[in-house]
Parts: C-alpha cells; structure tokens; sequence
C-alpha cells in the first residue's frame, strides 16, 4: 500500500471515473485524500418545510417547476419549487445557471441554505442540493459535502473516499515532530480521518483548525523567509538630511498631515540602513502619497543617488513628472520623464547611466534591459501593491552588488487580515488622516430613468466654475473598438446637453500624446466636462473637477467605484458622486456600501467579505492562493501559525529536510503581482 498509487489500482473504480478524476487534477491516492470537504451537512436536521424560519435551514424536498430567466447582462436567475408533504417554499439561485439541467424534476433533494425575505417574499436563497437517495442509508451520519467538478459527482467521490480510508493511517506527518506537539495540534492523518469521516461535530471543528493551521503556517514561513532573504541583501545607506527635509517641507503650499510625517519618518529610517527598503506605503485616494515619494526623492539625490518612480500607465506617468518637477526643481533635482511614447529615448537613456538624471519618472519602461542607471538608489511604484520577485531580480541584476530600496504604493488599502498573511513579507505605512479641510465627497445613485435631474445637477456645478468626469464602463464585446465607441456616442449626447460648456472625450484607443493633451487641457481648466472610460481611473488629480459620474455603475468592482470617486474631492470645495444604476431594479450590494461610506479601508474590509480574497488577490498574483480551510480573519490562529514559522527559522532546522512543506512554502515564496 502506497499513497503514490495511481486511484486505477482501487477496486471498484472503472477506467471512466479514472479519467474523470485525472482531469480534475486527481491522480494518486494521496490527491484524493488531500481533496477535502468544502462543508459537511447533518442532513438528520432536515426540517420540514411548514416549520421552516429565517435562518439556516435543510429540507428534504421534491423539486418541481425549474426555470432560469437571464436577466440583463451577466446575471442569471434559476428558480424552483420545492415541495414536501407539509408544504412548498420557492428557492433562488443567482448566476448558477447549471442547477437548471441538475434537477430532475418530481425527485426528492436535501436543501441547505438561507431562508430568507430577498425580492418580496421569504425563499430559500442559493441552496446547495443533494439528491436524497444518495444518502438513504447513512442519514443520521454527518456528510462531507464535495465540489463537483469534471462531471465527478458529489456521490462518486464520497464512495471512492469510503474506499480510501484504509489508507489514511499511511499519511505521515510534514510538520516537524516536536512543533505539532507544542502546538498541541492533532496529526495530519487524523485531521485528514476526521474531515472525510467524522463521526461528530467536535471532531470536524478539530480537523479545519489543524488543516488551517497548515496552511497559514505555509504562508507565513514563507512570508518570513522573504523577509529574512531581503534582510540579507545590500542596499545604500541613504543617510538622513534634516536642513533638506525642512527646506522640502517649508517649501509646501501646505501643512503635511500627521500621517504623512509618520509614514516619511518610516521611510527615512529605512533608507538609512544598509538593507533594502520593502515598504508598502498605503492611503486612500487624496491621501498625498505622492508628496511623500518626492520628499524621499528629494533626501536620495541629495546622497547622490538616482531614484526611479514608476506609475502603472502613461498618463498618470505624465501626471507625476510634472508634479514632481514642481517639487523638486527648486532643489535643482533634474527630472526626466521616459515612457513608451517618449520621443528621444535614447537621450534620455543616456542623462540616466551618466546619472545627470537624477529621478526618472515612467513606465514599466524604466525596468527595461534598456534602461541603465548610473547609480540607482530608490525605486517607488504607485498603484501597486508589491514590487514582483521577478522585478526584483531584475532590478538586482541591474543593479549589481547594491539592491535599490522599494516603496510601493496602493490607494487600494489591505484588510489588515492581509497585511499579517499574504502581505507579511512588507513593512507597511498607512495614511490615515486626510489633508484638512476636505469635505466627504456626496455620493448618490441614481436611476436611469432620471437622468434630466442628474443633468441639472452636474450643471449647477460647471455654473460655479467647477469641472465634471463623466465616465463609461468598459463593454465587453467582441469589437475591440466598442468602448471607443460608447464614450464618443456619449459624448456626442452630453455635447448637446451641455451646449454652453466645452466637453471633451478620452480613452485609451487614442494615441498616446493626444491622450496627454487631452488632460493637460483639463487639468488647464479649458474642457469642463470629460467623457471618459476608466483610463482615469488612477491616480489623476485635477482638484477643481467636483463632480464624477459613472454611468451603468452596476458594471464596476468596489473598489474601482471607490478609486473613480476619489477623482473629485481632492480640494475644500463639495465633491459630488453619481452612480446611475444599470437598471431602474434594485441596486447591489457594492452600489449601497459604496454610497454608504467613503472609508477605503471599510470599503477594502467589504469587498473581501463579498467576494473572498481569492478572488480579489489571487488573480493578481502568479501561484494561487488556495486557502481551503484557513479564514485570513481568523486572528488567533494567525498568530499562532506566525509565531509558530519564527520558531521554525530560528531554531535552525533545516527547511529542505521536510520536502512536502518546502514545496509548499516555495509556491507561496513566488506569490507575486502581475500587472
Ligand atoms: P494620492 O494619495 O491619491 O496619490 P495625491 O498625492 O495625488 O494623492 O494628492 C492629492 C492632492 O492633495 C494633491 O493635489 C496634493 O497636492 C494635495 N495634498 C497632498 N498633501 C496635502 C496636505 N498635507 N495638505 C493639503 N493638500 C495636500
Ligand atoms: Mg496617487
């Protein structure tokens, strides 16, 4: 008996269900064992349905009457009836069109969901099912639930693992030996027993805390490694300048904020050491971070070095070159600017390796093979959460002996559940406190329906003098021009209702230098109204512009609706936010937190709940972060497994001895950002 075997050598399961299991990514017995439960039922609690109240519930029921309607684009509606001998309820499922072919109707399931009063009446919203025959003979057992994945059926798999578990006592233990008694954890193969075969509740409650505990533990100890690696590496000691920061901040035409003198005082410190700077430099839209990367630019020419500030797009890159030389040049700080579209590249690829360069604004262009600095001290990159491994050999290799210090920065704050796991290996400074005298900006939603009171709205403020983003979702299509399109449909419409004003267009089908022209003439005052898709979207800073529409609002993620917003309210004067709905229906849940609040942070803390932080982090990054048990939010056993990853490195075992974990702990090692 082996873990290793192939699942072709358990009896009972035909050559077809190997095949299914070997594209679901299952091969061995040990992959099988390691495909957990995502939820277990007592399926002995089925309730009957005229007893059924608000809340979690399981009925078994006959299912009748399903029917899936499209609603408008991207969602879809199942419904069913679900009948037993006391009664009938209705059950709801939103976008999970295949329950429409997996019922047969007149067959009996068990039902666990919500009960709950959801579009005017009380129904059972988003139910899981289970077809009732397949547990005829172990109802009163506790049932893992299984993905269904592959044309695998739930039932399938629960039968071959029935099979399997002669086989567990096989599954060695990967952490080391003297921490899982420490720790006081169960072992791995009673963890693995008591999730596919409980016999209680207690025993599943004791199997997630130690299969979450192994994977927090991975990601930690890879959290810490990184920072331990990064510790050992050698970056310019950028001493600290006192007569220069004063002359930079005296320079101000304001007062900076006690968070932004917090977060440069962190930086300072770190640029001092002979260790590269890992800092994650994270404060809502309007926050000043950008005051805050030329403070330090400023302190890193001035020990003669160059530093390099990279903005995710063109325009933005434009954006901070002027800002920058704005800030620095009265310094006599030479600012050059390098893009994709810049005109005489190889000029300004010369003022850098001869360092009369002295902070290079750009794109990803700055990193480029091309690029070559004379002596590169500091680099920043906005609107991103984490400067890639990739780039950060890259840079290393460029750089030679010395590793440049990193900052990074995000208008996109981390839940703080994030910042002690996937975000462990960055010291992170936050700005928590606005410039003053900055009013809540007014966020309201709006219905399609009246779009002539929006218009009177957006008018009254170009009356004052102030300046209006009127912005178009992106439109799938399979023409690639089609966002092009609506934006210039749009604003032949708004033209017309805006005769008096100059209105403007903008997306990023348009060449690069008309792109900056166009916002140079608004951020000059000279177009009031900009129609635009979301290519404003980061980062851009006209304070007199008051008002953002973003029309079909529906269409936009949390945080991108919060990102948008943040255009406007970057002055004194009332900032204005219309979210016009994509119907006159009910709006989301995003659209009334978004309207709700204007803290970033609260915001960030929803969209996790909403939509998990795979979702959200995940995709961002090159490995996947696949938590199956562990709650990122679970602080207690975060803590735990972080303490546990410290003890790990300093008692000075040797990693690659358990080779399991070290696998592991390597994928995590690689988690980086892609865009
Ligand atoms: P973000 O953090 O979103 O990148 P910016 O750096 O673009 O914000 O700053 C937004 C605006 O606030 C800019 O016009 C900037 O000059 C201004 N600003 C920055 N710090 C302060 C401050 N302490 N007091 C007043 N205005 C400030
Ligand atoms: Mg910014």
């Amino acid at each position: 008996m082996n873990l290793s075997a192939p699942l072709s050598d358990i009896k009972g399961v035909g050559e077809k269900t190997v095949a299914k299991l070997d594209r679901a990514g299952l091969k061995t017995i040990r992959d099988l064992l390691y495909y957990l439960p995502r939820d277990h039922e007592d399926f002995s609690r089925a309730q009957s349905i005229k007893d059924v109240k608000p809340g979690r519930v399981i009925v078994r029921a006959t299912v009748s009457n399903v029917k899936l309607s499209r609603k408008r684009r991207g969602l879809t509606i199942t419904e069913a009836t679900l009948s037993d001998a006391t009664g009938r309820m209705r059950a709801t499922w939103f976008n999970q069109p295949y329950r429409r072919t997996q019922f047969i109707d007149g067959k009996e399931y068990y039902f666990s969901g919500n009960f709950e009063f959801s579009y005017g009446r009380y129904q059972l919203m988003n139910p899981s099912a289970e077809l009732a025959e397949d547990h005829a003979e172990r109802s009163d057992e506790i049932t893992p639930i299984y993905r269904a994945s592959y044309d695998l059926k739930p039932k399938q798999i629960r039968a071959i693992l029935r099979n399997l578990e002669l086989y567990v006592p096989l599954v060695s233990e990967y952490l080391p030996e003297r921490l899982v008694a420490s720790e006081k954890l169960i072992s791995r193969a009673d963890a693995l027993r008591f999730i596919h075969f409980p016999e209680n509740e207690a025993q599943i409650a004791q199997a997630r805390e130690r299969l979450a505990f192994d994977e927090l533990f991975e990601l930690l100890l890879a959290s810490e490694l990184n920072k331990r690696e990064n510790n050992k590496l050698k970056a310019a000691a950028i001493p600290f300048d006192l007569a220069a920061t004063k002359e930079f901040v005296a320079s101000l035409p304001f007062k900076l904020t006690n968070s932004q003198r917090v977060a440069a005082w962190d930086i300072i410190k770190d640029l001092e050491k002979p260790t590269p700077m890992n800092r994650l430099l994270q404060g809502d839209v309007g926050s000043g971070k950008t005051v805050v990367a030329g403070l330090v630019a400023c302190l890193a020419t001035k020990s003669g070095y160059q530093t390099a500030i990279m903005a995710p797009t063109e325009v933005l890159a434009n954006q901070h070159a002027e800002t920058l030389v704005e800030l620095l040049e009265p310094f006599g700080v030479s600012v050059a600017l390098l893009t994709g579209s810049t005109k005489k590249k190889q000029l300004i690829y010369e003022r850098m390796a001869s360092g009369e360069a002295q902070v290079i604004v750009g794109t990803h262009t700055l990193i480029t093979k091309k690029a070559i600095y004379y002596k590169l001290g500091l680099v920043v990159v906005d609107e991103q959460h984490r400067f890639g491994v990739k780039q950060r050999q890259e840079l290393l290799l460029k750089c030679g002996a010395l590793m440049p210090h990193l900052l990074s920065m995000t208008a996109t704050p981390i839940p703080r559940s994030l910042q002690l796991t996937v975000f462990g290996d960055l010291d992170i400074s936050t700005l928590s406190d606005m410039p003053a005298g900055r009013k809540p900006i007014k966020t309201e939603l709006v219905s399609p329906n009246s779009l002539d009171g929006l218009h009177r709205k957006v008018e009254a403020e170009l009356a004052r003098g102030h300046q209006a983003y009127y912005v178009c979702p992106l439109i799938e299509s399979a023409d690639p021009d089609a966002e092009a399109k609506s934006v210039k449909k749009e604003y032949l419409r708004l033209k017309n209702v805006f005769k008096g004003y100059v209105v403007d267009f903008l997306h990023g089908k348009l060449p690069a230098d008309e792109k900056a022209q166009k916002l140079l003439d608004f951020a000059a005052g000279k177009t009031r109204l900009l129609v635009s898709t979301t290519v404003i979207e980061v980062g851009v800073n006209v304070p007199n512009a008051t008002v953002i529409v973003v029309a079909d609002a529906d269409k936009f993620g949390l945080a991108q609706l919060h990102q948008l917003r943040g255009r406007v309210g970057r002055s004194s004067t009332q900032s204005y936010c219309f979210l016009v709905t994509s119907t006159s229906a009910k709006p989301t849940q995003r659209l009334l937190e978004v309207e709700k609040s204007t803290d970033g942070f609260y915001l960030a803390e929803r969209d996790l709940e909403l939509r998990g932080p795979g979702e959200i982090y995940g995709r961002m990054q090159h490995g996947d972060l696949d938590l199956q048990v562990a709650k990122l939010g679970d602080t207690k056993l975060v803590a735990k497994a972080s303490r546990s990853a410290r003890l790990f490195i300093e008692s000075g075992e040797n990693l690659l001895e358990y080779k399991e974990l070290y696998a592991r702990v390597q994928k995590y090692q690689k988690l980086t950002t892609l865009n």
